[in-house]
């Protein structure tokens, strides 16, 4: 196995389990490792810290996978973690209501690069670092094993992969071809996901409890969902019997699974309508016409995909709110969403501040949301976390 050595002083991070090593720490590599090989890293003094896979092409070259130098990262070492994070998943599945969830999520469940979600029977992979591409053959015959599903996609069409020098892929890796839309259940709410064109690898499972406790304030109000794709937060409040549900969404074919998924649940009775449009505009658009409405929830895509855009996207997470605000009656509900990891609670706090300010408004936080338990969040990997958000009283 190849050494890598760490500059003298870097090995605190490492000492303190966090996965990466940036490239820029590394001293020399006694040798050639392909990329995704697993190597052994060392300290300046050639003592042994841990294992990882290495990537010359990637800022964060070594991904540490296992710290104990007796214990070897064979097949047995990855199929053995694949085993303890679908264990971990159990609960959520348990009393049937819930067959999706996310059941591997990277570096958070010691994988680094390797998300597996499950979409009832089916599985749909993403596969962000070279190392985790090597180990696939046995990850697949684990989850094979484990939980015999229809299929296993690999939609592993994320940018990020270019990083590790990887091309994206959209394949099926085992079983059949997964139907156009796979039903899946969520909080005893049906949805289809289109695993193959769908965002992401098809769902956002994340929000899962978030759209439960949005909903228990729905009953009876008028519902702008911004942001909406398939309708989760839409559906939810539907079932729970708000007066109107108005979805927002700039993708045509997220607004189409949606009023699909609403007649699959058969929740047509309620006032409902899907805009296809731009939230930034919709929302203008509403605000010149009177709109308002009882709760709004503002779930936006990632809008500080690092550090240094937190400035540019606290801006437009501030303008994005403060239009929210103008648009609830007295009272009214925001929800509102930042799946930035850069951006923490409570620089999402203050950006409301501003925009409560801003909009004339006083608000108070009434709740706060974040990412459920099948996306854990590691004590020595603090950039697990990302999802976060806050529920507002506005006056
Ligand atoms: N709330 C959703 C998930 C939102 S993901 C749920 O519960 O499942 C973010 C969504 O924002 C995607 O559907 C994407 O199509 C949409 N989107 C991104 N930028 C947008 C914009 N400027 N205006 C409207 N929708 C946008």
């Amino acid at each position: 196995m190849i050494d890598v050595v760490l500059k003298k002083g870097k090995e605190k991070a490492v000492l303190h389990k966090h996965p990466w090593v940036f490239s820029g720490a590394i001293e020399n590599v006694k040798g050639n490792p392909a990329n995704g090989e697993i190597i052994r890293l060392l300290d300046s003094k050639k003592d042994f810290l841990a294992y990882g896979f290495y990537n010359a092409q990637s800022r964060v070259a070594v991904r540490l996978l296992e710290w104990d130098e007796a214990i070897a990262v064979d097949d047995n070492w990855f199929r053995d973690k694949v085993r303890v994070a679908v264990a971990g998943r159990a609960h959520i599945l348990a009393d049937g209501s819930t067959d999706t969830c996310r059941l591997i999520f990277s570096e958070s469940d010691y994988l680094p690069g390797l998300i597996v979600d499950k979409y009832a029977d089916h599985l749909a992979v993403q596969v962000l670092t070279s190392g985790m591409q090597n180990a696939m053959p046995v990850i697949i015959d684990e989850l094979n094993q484990l939980l015999k599903p229809a299929s296993i996609f690999d939609k592993s069409d994320a940018t990020s992969r270019s990083h590790e020098g990887l091309e994206t892929t959209n394949v099926l890796l085992a079983g059949n071809e997964p139907p156009e839309l796979v039903m899946v259940k969520e909080n005893g709410i049906s949805y289809g996901i289109n695993i193959a064109e769908g965002q992401k690898s098809g769902f956002y499972c994340d929000q899962r409890y978030n759209r439960q406790v949005l909903a228990g304030y729905a009953k009876g109000k008028n519902v702008l969902d911004c942001f909406s794709y398939t309708g989760g937060f839409t559906l939810n409040s539907l079932k729970n019997g708000a007066a109107s549900v108005t979805s927002v969404d700039s993708s045509a074919l997220a607004l189409e699974t949606l009023e699909e998924n609403i007649r699959l649940n058969k929740f047509e009775g309620t006032e409902h309508s899907a805009i296809k449009s731009d939230v930034n505009v919709q929302l203008r658009k509403f605000r010149d016409d009177g709109e308002m409405f009882d709760v709004i929830v503002l779930d936006p895509p990632k809008y500080a995909p690092s550090r240094s855009a937190l400035d540019r996207a606290s801006r437009a997470y501030k303008d994005l709110n403060r239009l929210g605000m103008q648009l609830l009656n007295s009272g009214g509900l925001l929800a509102t969403f930042s799946c930035s990891g850069a951006m923490d609670m409570e620089t999402f706090k203050q950006v409301l501040a501003w925009a409560a300010l801003d909009a004339g408004k006083q608000v108070q936080f009434i709740y706060q949301f974040h990412q459920p338990e099948d996306h854990p969040v590691r004590a020595s990997f603090p950039e697990g976390e990302y999802l976060k958000g806050l529920l507002c009283r506005v006056w």
